[in-house]
C-alpha cells in the first residue's frame, strides 16, 4: 500500500494522516466566482466529496478550472465556503497548499532539466521534506509513478504520458489528503491514459482524488461518483450505474438520412450521432418512452447520458464530441 510505503518512509505528517483515521471530506458550499470584466464562472457551488475518485465532469467553460484553482488556493472566490476535514481552507491557504497535491491543466516544466532534477526542484518549491533527504524521495517517487528508467532524460524527450506522471509525483510527495487533477488525460494517447488510470485509481484508495474533464471515458473509468457542472452550476451529482439506469428503456437508435437531421433535432433529445458505415445513426432520449419511427431500444452508454442531461431538444450538435 502507499501509505505503508510512505509511513516507512517517513514521509507522513502524523497530525494530517488521514487515512490513518479513515476520513477525509471536503465540503463545497455556494462558491460564486465573477472574475474583474463580470464573467460568472461559478454560480453557487456546492458539494460534499468523500474519500475516493470523484468526478468532475462539464464541457469546456462549464468552469471547472475556476473551482480547481480556487480549492488549490490559487484564486480568491467571490464568496462561499470551503472546508476540508472541517477545516476553513478559504481562510487558512497555507493549511491547504501543505495538504494538497495539484496537477495543473498546463503544467510548466524546464525542457533541460532531466525528470529527476526537475522532481527535486519542484519538491524544494513546495517545501516537502524527508527524513532520508530529498534525493531519496525523488528516487521513490518516480519509482511510484513509473519513471525510475527515465530519471536522467530531459522533460522535453518525455511522452505526454510520461509528463503527467512527474506532475502527479510532484503532486503525491507529502502525502497529502486531497489531490486535485485538472484535465489531466488530454493529449495522451489510449496507452498511456490506461496507464495513467491505474495510477489515479491506486491514489484514490487513501485519499480525496478530484478529477475535473471533459471526457466522459475518464469518469466511467474512474469514478464510483461525479458531478455533472454546466454554466457555473451542478446540474447532476450521481454515480454511472444509477445515470445509465435512469436512461434504461428510454434511449433509441436509427438510422437517419442527412436530409431529415434537422426534424429530428426538432423533436427529440438527440444524445449522439454516430456515424456508421457512412450512415448516420442518430441516438435519442425519449423519457416517455416513445421512440421515433423507425428507431429500436438500445443500450445507454455513460456519454449518452452526459449528452441527454447537458443537451436540449432543438439542440442541433452532429457528433459525438460536446
Ligand atoms: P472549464 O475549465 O470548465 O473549461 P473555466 O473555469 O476555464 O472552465 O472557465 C469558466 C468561464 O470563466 C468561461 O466563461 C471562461 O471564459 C471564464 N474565465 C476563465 N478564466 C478567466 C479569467 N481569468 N478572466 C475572465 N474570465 C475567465
Amino acid at each position: 500500500m502507499i501509505g505503508s510505503r510512505l509511513v516507512a518512509l517517513g514521509l507522513i505528517n502524523s497530525r494530517k494522516n488521514w487515512f490513518m483515521k479513515g476520513f477525509a471530506v471536503l465540503v463545497i458550499e455556494n462558491l460564486v466566482k465573477v472574475y474583474p470584466g463580470g464573467v460568472t464562472a461559478l454560480q453557487g457551488i456546492g458539494l460534499e466529496i468523500e474519500r475516493g475518485m470523484f468526478g468532475l465532469l462539464g464541457p469546456n467553460g462549464a468552469g471547472k478550472s475556476t473551482l480547481m484553482k480556487i480549492l488549490a488556493g490559487l484564486l480568491e472566490p467571490t464568496s462561499g465556503k470551503i472546508q476540508l476535514n472541517g477545516e476553513d481552507i478559504l481562510s487558512d491557504p497555507q493549511l491547504v497548499w501543505r495538504q494538497l497535491g495539484y496537477l495543473p491543466q498546463d503544467f510548466g516544466f524546464y525542457p533541460h532539466l532531466s525528470g529527476e532534477a526537475m522532481l527535486t526542484y519542484m519538491l524544494k518549491l513546495k517545501g516537502v521534506e524527508s527524513p532520508r533527504g530529498l534525493k531519496h524521495l525523488v528516487a521513490e517517487l518516480l519509482e511510484r509513478v513509473n519513471l525510475s528508467f527515465a530519471a536522467s532524460r530531459k522533460v522535453k524527450e518525455y511522452s505526454g504520458g510520461m509528463r503527467q506522471r512527474l506532475g502527479i509525483a510532484q503532486a503525491i510527495a507529502g502525502d497529502p489528503g486531497l489531490i486535485i487533477v485538472d484535465e489531466p488525460t488530454t493529449g495522451l494517447d489510449p496507452e498511456e491514459r490506461l496507464r495513467f488510470y491505474h495510477l489515479l485509481s491506486e491514489l484514490s484508495q487513501d485519499r480525496i482524488v478530484l478529477l475535473s474533464t471533459h471526457i466522459v471515458e475518464d469518469v466511467s473509468m474512474l469514478c464510483p461518483r461525479f458531478a455533472i457542472i454546466r454554466q457555473g452550476q451542478v446540474v447532476k451529482r450521481t454515480t454511472p450505474s444509477q445515470a445509465l439506469g435512469e436512461l434504461e428503456g428510454h434511449l433509441f437508435e436509427g438510422v437517419v438520412d442527412r436530409n431529415d437531421m434537422d426534424r429530428i433535432y426538432q423533436s427529440w433529445l438527440v444524445t449522439q450521432v454516430v456515424l456508421f458505415e457512412g450512415k448516420n445513426h442518430a441516438r435519442v432520449f425519449s423519457p416517455e418512452g416513445a421512440p421515433p419511427e423507425g428507431f429500436t431500444p438500445v443500450k445507454p452508454t455513460l456519454e449518452d447520458a452526459y449528452f441527454s442531461i447537458t443537451r436540449k431538444v432543438g439542440e442541433v450538435h452532429g457528433g459525438v464530441s460536446s
